[in-house]
């Protein structure tokens, strides 16, 4: 028998206005058959939206406040119980929520905000032994996933699978760019895996303002102007690539998913519903440098030798520092050193997974080039 397409709704919107961006919203999630078929009368729903770190709704790193409001508002109708959770790469979950306009919203709706401080541990993720998940995430009866479309310094991209992420509480994310270490692939895997242990019944993307260039923590917003909505997050991401000018089989986390027949990343079996996403695509969206994919074609030995060539590696610029020094203490490696006097990175010991540029609050960490890869263009 044919199998039956995966289906995501892509709605264009222009700005944040509240009744704009509800409106959206419920026409996404009505594409899609309406969130009555994501939500039962009477479940926990946990709304998972981004909230990376403590910047204002315009800055573009968080999702935005008012789709978290719709996201609130369509969960109750359908009869549902909602709570807002994540856990921030830094800083306090209350004050992150603050800054990003998410505990108005909160007080306005009557909705409590869940943190993620009690975790529980989780058997069965693909290889990965000894996960820890936010009991909050694994206790819900449902997780609706509010993802922010934004470029990522090691995943070139951040979506719908990447914001599931946020379900490993605090540090341990940290940890777990050590476990996985130099293979991005692995930490794409295990990105993939989690996923498919958290199953959220919905993800609901708020492309209207995205970061480009050095995101996801320092990037600049860029206007997309859309939300998409589906079941499966990997067909989200797959769409909202597309909607940006990339190739999804480009993306690590999408080539992992494919590898792990996870969820759908082939644009031919993808219906999207509502807008022509061709003629919604940004020509012209910034991204971060990228590893170049004929660097893999050579000799292992070789590719040893001239790692520092042929990979991106983040950068400090000296000039925007300001010598807090977040990006030391949360390497993963160790690889970061210094003090009021500037800060430097030991490459010997830097395994790229970018936590400094995502975490680092002045946005003075960029995504830099070996000169092999310079060369390659
Ligand atoms: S996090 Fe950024 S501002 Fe702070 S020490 Fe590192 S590079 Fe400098
Ligand atoms: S220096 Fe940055 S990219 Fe390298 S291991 Fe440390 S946090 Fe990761």
């Amino acid at each position: 028998m044919k199998k039956e397409k995966e289906k995501v709704s892509l709605v264009m919107c222009r700005d944040y206005g509240s009744d704009r961006i509800m409106a959206s919203v419920r026409h996404s999630v009505d594409l899609l058959g309406g969130m009555h078929l994501f939500v039962k009368p009477g479940e926990r729903v946990l709304i998972k939206p981004n909230l990376l770190k403590g910047n204002p709704p315009e800055d573009a790193v968080t999702t935005h406040p008012e789709v978290v409001r719709a996201a609130i508002r369509l969960v109750r109708e359908a009869g549902g119980e909602p709570v807002v959770g994540d856990s921030p790469g830094i800083g306090d979950l209350r004050r992150v929520a603050e800054r990003a306009g998410i505990i108005a919203v909160l007080e306005q709706e009557g909705v409590a905000l869940a943190e993620f401080d009690e975790v529980v541990p989780v058997k069965g993720v693909g290889r990965f032994q000894r996960i820890v998940l936010a009991r909050a995430a694994m206790e819900s009866d449902a997780i609706i996933n509010l993802p922010k479309l934004k470029t990522h310094g090691m995943t070139t991209l951040t979506g719908a699978v990447k914001n599931l992420f946020g379900c490993v509480p605090g540090k341990r994310k940290v940890q777990w760019h050590f476990n996985t270490g130099v293979d991005h692939a692995s930490f794409a895997l295990l990105l993939v895996e989690l996923a498919r242990v958290l199953k959220p019944r919905l993800t609901i993307m708020d492309a209207v303002v995205g970061m480009e260039g050095n995101g996801p923590g320092s990037g600049d917003p860029r206007a997309i102007g859309a939300t998409l909505a589906g079941c499966d997050p990997v067909a989200v991401d797959a769409v909202s690539a597309v909607l940006v000018g990339v190739q999804p089989d480009t993306l690590p986390v999408l080539k992992a998913a494919h590898a792990a027949g996870a969820g759908e990343t082939g644009m031919e079996n993808i219906d999207v519903l509502g807008a022509e996403l061709s003629a919604a695509i940004v020509r012209d969206f910034r991204l971060p440098p990228r590893e170049h994919p004929t660097e893999w074609k050579l000799p292992e030995w070789m590719r040893r030798r001239l790692k520092d060539a042929l990979t991106t590696r983040p950068v400090i610029d000296h000039a925007a520092c300001v010598s807090c020094g977040i990006c030391r203490n949360d390497c993963p490696q160790q690889a970061i050193t210094g003090s009021e006097g500037g800060y430097m990175i030991d490459y010997r010991n830097c395994i790229r997974c970018f936590c400094c540029q995502e975490f680092c609050p002045q946005g003075a960490i960029t995504v830099g080039r070996g000169w092999m890869l310079k060369m390659l263009g």
